[in-house]
């Protein structure tokens, strides 16, 4: 068993790099973002060793736990992917490099007040309820032109891009065509803003798929981790 999450580690990165043969496309251009949430600090701390830089978390209280763990880590890459209440805004504007899941402009404006302004703005990335369902984050498709409008006035954000977490049951017709819708509002966004480089998109389960449509940053739990105990507390 010794280094089998770094054999992991060596396994994702050959299935991206398949995927971006396939698709004709450089394995360079899809970045590889490792989502630790329930995982020790332990884990997060042996990919890193492996060349891993990049780990997302979902909850705020247990990733500033972690990073405390790991402050000597001086150049890991913390994104925050889980869903945002507006009394976590401080927090997360000061401990995270990126946030992907911003779906309200309240939230939006109170991380770019709350970012220090010595510190490099926080990217940002639009999040997409792309099959439209009831329990999921994120704006409808047909606000983003607007909203991506207001983001991009916010001085102490960078806006990079958008993300989407497309429904679990969802057919593989679907899910294609749900990619396919995101890829083409990710195209558009792009050729309006110069800073938008960044499609978040595909999980363990899809990354082959998210990535012949286009992603450019595939978050990966499961697959590097193993599986997630299902009974953690709420913070
Ligand atoms: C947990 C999580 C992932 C990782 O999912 P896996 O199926 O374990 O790879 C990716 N994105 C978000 C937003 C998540 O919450």
């Amino acid at each position: 068993m010794m280094n089998s999450i770094v054999d992991r580690l060596k396994e994702v990165r050959s299935s991206i790099e398949s995927a971006c043969l396939q698709s004709n496309r450089s394995s360079e251009s899809v970045q590889l973002l490792a989502v630790s949430k329930t995982k020790p600090a332990s884990d997060i701390r042996s990919l890193y060793h492996a060349g891993q830089q990049q780990f997302g978390e979902n909850y705020l209280q247990e990733a500033l736990t972690k990073q405390q763990q790991l402050l000597d880590l001086t150049d890991i890459v913390w994104h925050f992917i889980g869903p945002i209440q507006s009394n976590k805004t401080r927090d997360i504007a000061s401990h995270f490099a990126w946030v992907h899941s911003i779906d309200r402009l309240k939230i939006a404006r109170r991380l770019s007040q709350q970012r220090a302004q010595d510190a490099p703005p926080l990217n940002v990335l639009i999040q997409i309820n792309i099959d439209d369902e009831s329990t999921k984050a994120g704006i409808q498709p047909e606000q983003l032109v607007e909203f991506a409008g207001e983001m991009a006035q916010l001085p102490n954000l960078k806006l990079r891009g958008l993300m989407t977490l497309p429904a679990a049951e969802a057919s593989a017709q679907q899910q294609q065509q749900s990619f396919a819708t995101m890829q083409r509002l990710y195209s558009e966004l792009a050729s309006q803003y110069p800073t938008v480089d960044t499609l978040s998109m595909g999980m363990s389960n899809d990354l082959e798929s998210a990535i012949k449509a286009g992603s450019t940053m595939v978050r990966i739990g499961t697959a590097l981790f193993g599986a997630r105990d299902q009974t953690r507390s709420n913070e």
